[in-house]
């Protein structure tokens, strides 16, 4: 339709094709009609002399006779009856002797066909004819003439002509237009309709919709012509959908994470900065929620690569059933997504998000049957208050995830400006840490553990201390993480080992045969392959006796990958070195490894000793730790022993040893030994009791 109203009129087909035919059909009639009119001419010029000779010829004999009898009045007669003929102009009966013996003449016909008549025929016609006696004689005595005017018959043929052409012109013309009919009605309406379904088609979908053969063209060139078309048609539809559907391949596979099929990286960079406009605009705050899992890394080490992307999926699952159409999500990288949370009005919906979203991962996931537990850490960023742009917002999410990770897993922290230079400042201090060791700012500090059923000191456990040339005291809580994170903790874990065993062999040699040092080992020095040997060494290079030697190790650092502490724990046990479990209760509690370990000791965090005997539910967790301490035959020491009643309480139920502050805080190795010194017996209360309570479980077995 478009198409045809884009046409000009003089650019219809058939308007062109209707001048042609009648330019052509006009010229052929009036060349035809000419030829005709040329043999009409020629004809009637034929014809003016074949009838000037019939006159001739009629009165030859009387005009004969009266030029013999010189007779006028009979000469005068014959000629007279030769003007009964129009064309006869003159007539004339001429005598040898050059004298006329009659003669009659008419004016010249004043005919308006003249001008043309006169071009093609000559105005005037002389004819003569000699006039002779009768036979055999045969004298010549005169001459006979006879003028016509061509006038008349010039006339005739004029308006002969005239109606010829005309004739021709007209004949042409309706053969023209009927020429046009036919052709319009074969070819230009036909193609018409075509052009009408060719612009109806949908160019999205040239394929859908075939071009109907025009009626009774089935096979010529015009049906050929649609069929063609319509085999164009359909394959330009196949490649076309062929196109695009690699054009919407390309676009999933740069828009979309191809594992979790959430929007990539990129796609949510320019997801937030759309929001970002929008809210800039409405005055509206967003949060981006950073969410990284934890230890996935060593998750994929205990998995398979196939398991590990497989929990990848069901995650990003849970993740986005949790967040709904309340937010938006997206892969950022391996471990980590990120949720864009718009419209919100507190903070405090953002930290709910990430609430709901770490305990999405509450529930474990099962792989290949066996049950995986994952927990994630979330950092959030506000806009505009943390920043403006989206590179800033999502590297400071990651930061504050960062952040949150090095303190603790399963939580979620807030990005906030100072989060910036605790970074800066944490990245110096990681610095100082490496220099630490050389620059002699480590040391270390005793804490005495005491045995109830000996009623005295028996050991201490080796903390260590930084003492920082700026900033003073650092807790450990605060460093060793640094460490573990830079690895340095492997020289520094050394050194402490060194030292420990250093001091424990003085103590030995200063009369102090049975103390026992206990050795905190971090979880990176337990995946140290060469961790057993070095101890081993330096028992040998201090002449130190491996049972007075303990290692303690944390739950949530053998949980990283089990077999591979079992064996490493084995290792050392096997040189004859204790073993204790630190902080027992508060990370997985699972009592199923407690079998499987070599341990030789629980330690009860302190925690669990908090607000002992007052406190109901802490009374149960120790008297039950105790017990498992006594199916297992494992030694329980409490730890955070600070009041006299802790002490009394955990001694009545069975604990055998503990440590804290009641006993002493963290001691110069110098303090230890003169606290050693002054108090062999610190309370004989409370080695009674525990002594009653021997006796009680001795009759129990
Ligand atoms: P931990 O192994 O559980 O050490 C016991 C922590 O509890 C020590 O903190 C100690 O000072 C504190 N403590 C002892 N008695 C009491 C008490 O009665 N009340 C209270 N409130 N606290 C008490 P510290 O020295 O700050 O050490 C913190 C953590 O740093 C240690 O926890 C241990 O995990 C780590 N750590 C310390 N030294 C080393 C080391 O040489 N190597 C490694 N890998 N980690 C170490
Ligand atoms: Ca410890
Ligand atoms: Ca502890």
């Amino acid at each position: 339709m478009d198409t045809q109203k884009g046409m000009h009129s003089a650019e219809h087909l058939s308007i062109k094709l209707l001048k042609a035919v009648l330019l052509c059909a006009c010229t052929l009639g009036v060349l035809l009609s000419l030829v005709q009119v040329f043999l009409d001419a020629h004809l009637s010029n034929a014809d003016i002399d074949r009838k000037a000779r019939e006159m001739l010829a009629m009165i030859h004999d009387p005009a004969s006779r009266a030029a013999y009898r010189l007779d006028t009045d009979m000469g005068q007669e014959v000629l007279n009856g030769l003007l009964e003929m129009k064309s006869v102009q003159m007539a004339a009966i001429h005598l040898d002797d050059t004298s006329k013996l009659a003669r009659v003449e008419r004016p010249i016909f004043a005919s308006r066909y003249r001008l043309l008549s006169d071009y093609i025929f000559d105005p005037i016609r002389i004819y003569r004819q000699p006039l002779y006696s009768n036979e055999p004689e045969k004298e010549h005595f005169g001459e006979l003439i006879l003028s016509i005017d061509t006038a008349y018959e010039g006339k005739a043929f004029i308006q002969r002509s005239v109606v010829v052409i005309f004739a021709g012109i007209i004949r042409a013309i309706a053969m023209a237009l009927l020429m046009y009919l036919i052709c319009s009605t074969l070819l230009t309406r036909p193609m018409n309709r075509l052009i009408r379904h060719l612009s109806s088609i949908d160019p999205e979908e040239p394929g859908q919709q075939q071009l109907p053969v025009p009626e009774g063209n089935e096979n010529n060139e015009l049906g050929l012509w649609v069929r063609t078309a319509n085999k164009l048609l359909t394959s330009i539809n196949y490649h076309q959908s062929l196109r695009q559907k690699a054009e919407a391949r390309i676009m999933r596979l740069s828009q979309y994470d191809y594992l979790t099929r959430l929007p990539n990286r990129r796609t949510l960079q320019k997801q937030i900065n759309t929001f970002i406009q929008k809210a800039a605009k409405k005055h509206e705050n967003i949060a981006i929620l950073c969410l990284g899992l934890d230890d996935f890394k060593s998750l994929n080490a205990q998995v398979n690569f196939n398991a590990a992307e497989h929990i990848l999926v069901k995650v990003s699952d849970r993740l986005r059933n949790c967040i709904g159409n309340k937010a938006y999500i997206g892969r950022l990288g391996e471990d980590q997504f990120a949720i864009i949370q718009s419209k919100i009005e507190q903070p405090y919906e953002a930290a709910e998000m990430a609430q709901s979203l770490i305990k999405q991962l509450d529930r474990p996931f099962e792989i290949n049957g066996e049950q995986l537990t994952i927990s994630a850490t979330v950092g959030i960023t506000l806009f505009p208050d943390d920043g403006e742009d989206v590179d800033t917002l999502l590297q400071q999410a990651e930061f504050a995830m960062i952040m949150a990770k090095s303190r603790s897993h399963n939580r979620y922290q807030f990005y906030v400006a100072t989060i910036d230079t605790e970074i800066r400042q944490r990245k110096r201090l990681e610095m100082d840490l490496r220099q630490a060791l050389e620059k002699r700012e480590l040391s270390l500090a005793f804490q005495p553990q005491f045995n109830y059923q000996k009623g005295e000191l028996v050991g201490a456990e080796a903390l260590l201390r930084w003492n920082h040339p700026e900033k003073g005291l650092i807790s450990p809580d605060m460093f060793i993480p640094m460490a573990e994170h830079s690895l340095d903790i492997i020289p520094i874990g050394n050194w402490v080992l060194e030292n420990a065993c250093q001091q424990l062999n003085k103590w030995h040699l200063d009369g102090h045969q049975n103390l026992r040092m206990a050795v905190n080992l971090s979880t990176i020095q337990l995946q140290d392959q060469n961790i057993a040997d070095r101890i081993a060494f330096l028992l040998n290079k201090y002449q130190v006796p491996p049972e007075t030697l303990e290692l303690e190790v944390t739950e949530t650092s053998i949980i990283d990958d089990l077999e591979a502490s079992k064996a490493q724990l084995q290792n050392m046990k096997s040189i004859g070195v204790t073993l204790a479990l630190d902080d027992f209760g508060t990370g997985y509690s699972s009592l199923g490894y407690l079998k499987q370990f070599p341990f030789d000791k629980i330690k009860i965090d302190k925690s669990f000793v908090e607000d002992l005997p007052d406190n109901r539910e802490n009374c149960g967790i120790v008297e039950a730790i105790v017990q498992i301490g006594k199916s297992f035959g494992l030694k329980v020491l409490a730890e955070g022993v600070e009041t006299v009643e802790q002490a009394t309480y955990l001694a009545e139920k069975g604990c055998q040893e503990g440590q804290g502050y009641y006993y002493g805080k963290p001691l110069s190795a110098h303090d230890f030994i003169s606290l050693i010194s002054s108090q062999r017996v610190l309370s004989s209360n409370t080695q009674e009791k525990a002594g009653n309570h021997e006796a009680q479980g001795d009759n129990n077995d």
